[in-house]
């Protein structure tokens, strides 16, 4: 009988979530709801020493707010509970046990200074890194170099300890991956990673391998910088006699930044002028907020579309594709080896897509803070109406503003010198005489205000070109904006008359 699908999440709330953490977020997600499966949310709080406050709060919103809500998670529970590793604390040390009894981990007593004095005594030169390893092992203070006896005394009188993982010698260790197919490594270069640390707590190593047996986890993507650990996962997997359940694994690739080479970063953000987070995180360390996706603007809808895109696609090109339509056609054999650049322009792309497709009122209530902000408050039907006009050009939330305002407040006329540099008397003459004729217009429609319009300029001698654009600086302020009639309407007629009134008395 084939196993229930189980994938896991398993962030170390150190900050703020990163796009390409995200990307893991959705990629487990669409894997797990397309095999009928469980998505697990794990928390891997295992280092005390980058424990920041907020950290996991901020993480489930995350996921909140784009929509991957886990099956098993620290809030919601799940068979598997407790999902935090930290209250998880006391298992770990029964398996780091069974490893040295089995030979396959050791005791280490050496204080920072001894770890100090190896890695001088070994270095060839200031570039060399001298590891813990086979190497060096057995010149060190550890239950391989010290009696038995020499061993229990120690622990007995509480000197402080690790327990490392012994690496063989001369082995070449080998595994599949869904995305890279056959990975080897040698044994010989890796070093004997911490197991288990002086506080009693233990290292990523031993906890992602013993919860993700313990959870039954049957497929672990995660990102690509995880993959110098496999070996040692690996290994721990057939120490501990589970290799029959270990998950099969994804590295998922990075997320490259949109310049050069490497992995895109918060300071790649900054310089270029774009959020790299998922939503604002703000640093208690630090006391510095820094902006997110959602707060400048992006629809969850779009963040996950755009961000399942980059690294895989279906083959048809298709881009814009619901979150039904991406777990439908996802498989994670399909995600690309090599790293995607993140294209904030596509971004936005994305963004004015979904933001085209969604309903009025939807938007009303996502867009209404940016402009309340501004100190924008038009009223209820107003503001569906002008959420209609002008979404096809609003890229962002915030352009409900930029794009709308002359709707919600008098806008200045910036753009006036573009209506002087061809001004003369027959415009005049021309505005002068429609405004009176305005005053009587009985039906407000931009259909109406058209018409009224045309027969005014026909009768003046014009053509409508002459009068179009400074009509709408009049009323916009500047060159931007839908249909001029489209906002002589809504803004009505008392509106209308003021504003060319005062651009009239300007020019
Ligand atoms: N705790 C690791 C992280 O912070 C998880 C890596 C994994 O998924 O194995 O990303």
């Amino acid at each position: 009988m084939n196993k229930r699908v189980r994938v896991r999440f398993a962030p170390s709330p150190t900050g703020g979530l990163h796009l390409g953490g995200v990307r893991t977020v959705l990629y487990n997600y669409l894997f797990a709801k397309a095999n009928g499966g469980d998505f697990v949310l794990r928390i891997e709080d295992t280092d005390q020493t980058r424990f920041v406050e907020g950290a996991e709060q901020y993480i489930l919103d995350c996921l909140a707010w784009c929509g991957l809500e886990p099956d098993e998670s620290t809030v919601k529970g799940g068979p598997y509970a407790p999902y935090r590793q930290s209250e998880r604390k006391e298992l770990y040390r029964e398996y780091a046990e069974k490893l040295i009894a089995s030979g396959h981990a050791y005791y280490a007593f050496d204080t920072p200074a001894d770890l100090e004095e190896m890695r001088s005594k070994h270095r060839v030169d200031e570039h060399s890194t001298v590891q813990y390893d086979r190497t060096t092992r057995m010149h060190m203070r550890n239950s391989l170099t010290l009696s038995g006896d020499a061993v229990l005394e120690l622990l007995n009188n509480g000197t402080p300890y690790v327990v490392r993982i012994k690496m063989p010698e001369n082995e070449t260790i080998v595994f599949s991956d869904m995305i890279r197919g056959d990975i080897s490594f040698d044994s010989n270069l890796v070093d004997d990673k911490v197991l288990l640390k002086a506080d009693g707590m233990p290292t990523y190593h031993l906890a992602v391998v013993v919860d993700d047996y313990l959870m039954k986890i049957t497929h672990a993507f995660r990102g690509e910088e995880w993959l110098p650990s496999a070996p040692v996962h690996l290994l721990l997997w057939d120490f501990l006699g589970w290799k029959e359940d270990m998950p099969q694994w994804a590295h998922l690739p990075l997320i490259l930044k949109p310049d050069g080479n490497g992995k895109l970063s918060k300071r790649d953000g900054d310089r270029l002028g774009f959020p790299v987070f998922a939503m604002n995180w703000y640093d208690p360390a630090k006391n510095e907020t820094t902006t997110g996706f959602r707060e400048i603007g992006f629809l969850p809808q779009a963040f996950t579309n755009m961000l399942a895109m980059l690294g895989w696609n279906d083959g048809t090109g298709k881009e814009v594709m619901s979150m039904e339509e991406l777990i439908k056609a996802f498989s994670i054999e399909r995600v690309h080896k090599g790293g995607a650049k993140f294209d904030f322009e596509k971004a936005k792309w994305f963004n004015n897509q979904y933001i085209q497709q969604t309903d009025n009122e939807t938007l009303a209530k996502l867009a209404l803070p940016y402009v309340a902000a501004q100190g924008g408050h038009p009223s209820p039907e107003l503001f569906l109406k002008v959420i209609g006009l002008i979404k096809e050009r609003c890229t962002l939330l915030p352009d409900f503003w930029a794009q709308g305002h002359f709707f919600f407040e008098t806008p200045e006329i910036k753009e006036l010198p573009a209506i002087q540099d061809k001004w003369n008397e027959a415009k005049r003459s021309f505005f002068e005489s429609w405004l009176s004729g305005l005053e009587l217009l009985s039906v407000w429609t931009d259909v109406a205000i058209e018409q009224h319009f045309n027969d005014y300029i026909a009768q003046h001698g014009l053509k409508k070109g002459d009068a179009m654009l400074p009509l709408r600086i009049m009323l916009v302020g500047g060159k931007y904006g839908p249909g001029v009639f489209h906002i002589a309407d809504l803004i009505g007629k008392e509106e209308t008359i003021k504003r060319i009134q005062t651009a009239l008395a300007q020019l």
